[in-house]
């Protein structure tokens, strides 16, 4: 333990939640908004002030992950700003994995070059799916090109680490389509997929059309198939399986994810974001309010910003 309030000064896992999106995904029930402009500004200012102001300054990072929402949907100067601020605040270790997600719909050569500059070192990209008819109906603002393209991108930006998020499970979706899209996910070479099973949130629009039977969900029974396939092709292109969902090629597994995996502690800054560490007397957990309004108020006037919960 430091002397920081008994709160630890080990390298620990940073987690930063951007909350914002160009529309909202039909399955999506993460702590996004389809919001830009002033409130993007504002929320990005009050991020940087929560992790100036935070009682943990100082502890080195081991993995620090922008999640969303869209990291990339943040102008590459607000993006690279909150970036900053984590690492001056929480000096990365050597070799510090440094993600950020982005969406293959809203980055472009600069931005990745931008973002390498800065120090990000690997890029989770949320790709979904390699259909168009699935894309539209899943309400993502991207089309199969795009996928290739943004990983063509990332390694000429410098990107040697790139995971490919997939979805499987989808309506209406196949076993043979969903082994054509983990066909070409694979062939991308990207070292590392992470492959979800669609489940249907409450407050989502697939919520409300599961329940006017408009959604042809595939059965349990196709649902496993889909995963023993993941599973299998995974590993016979040498993508190992380290986790539920998580596939990579040796070495190449995410150090972000296995701290969660483990449950290590993890720092947490943004709008909706969870956080939990250890202090002397046990070990804390705590959701920051959520809305970026009420989360950059309370910033602001120096109100508290979650209740923290010791378990
Ligand atoms: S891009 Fe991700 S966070 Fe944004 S609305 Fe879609 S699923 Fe939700």
């Amino acid at each position: 333990m430091g002397d920081n309030g008994g709160i630890e000064s080990s390298p620990v896992a940073v987690y930063i939640h951007t909350p914002f999106c160009p529309s909202k995904c039909g399955y999506c029930d993460f702590n996004s908004y389809a919001m830009s402009g002033e409130i993007m500004e504002r929320t990005t200012a009050t991020t940087v002030r929560e992790i100036r102001e935070s009682p943990h300054v100082g502890r080195p990072a081991k993995t620090i992950f922008v999640g969303g929402g869209t990291p990339t949907y943040l102008p590459t100067e607000q993006l690279v700003a909150i970036l900053e601020t984590v690492m001056d605040v929480h000096p990365p270790v050597d070799g510090c994995e440094i993600t950020s997600e982005a969406n293959p719909g809203t980055i472009d050569f600069p931005k990745f070059e931008a973002m390498r500059a800065a120090g990000f070192n690997r890029l989770s990209l949320g790709a979904q799916s390699f259909q168009t008819h699935d894309l539209i109906q899943l309400g993502r603002v991207h089309a199969p090109t795009h996928i290739a393209e943004a990983v063509q991108k990332a390694r000429r930006a410098g990107f040697d680490n790139v995971n490919l998020d997939l979805m499987f499970a989808l309506p209406g979706q196949s076993l043979k389509a969903w082994e054509t899209n983990l066909a070409t996910a694979l062939a991308l070479g990207t070292e590392h997929l992470s492959l979800y099973c669609l489940t249907i949130e409450q407050n989502t629009r697939f919520y409300r059309q599961n329940l006017r039977g408009m959604l042809a969900l595939p059965d349990d029974e196709r649902q496993t198939a889909m995963y023993d396939l993941a599973v299998e092709r995974c590993e016979a292109a040498g993508l190992q399986q380290y986790e539920i969902s998580n596939f990579g090629k040796p070495g190449w597994e995410s150090r972000h994810n296995l701290a969660y995996w483990r449950s290590e502690e993890y720092l947490a800054y943004g709008p909706g974001a969870v956080g939990c560490y250890d202090r002397e007397d046990g070990r804390y957990r705590f959701t920051n309010l959520k809305h970026p309004e009420g989360y950059s108020s309370a910033v602001e006037e120096g109100r508290p910003l979650h209740l923290r919960m010791r378990f």
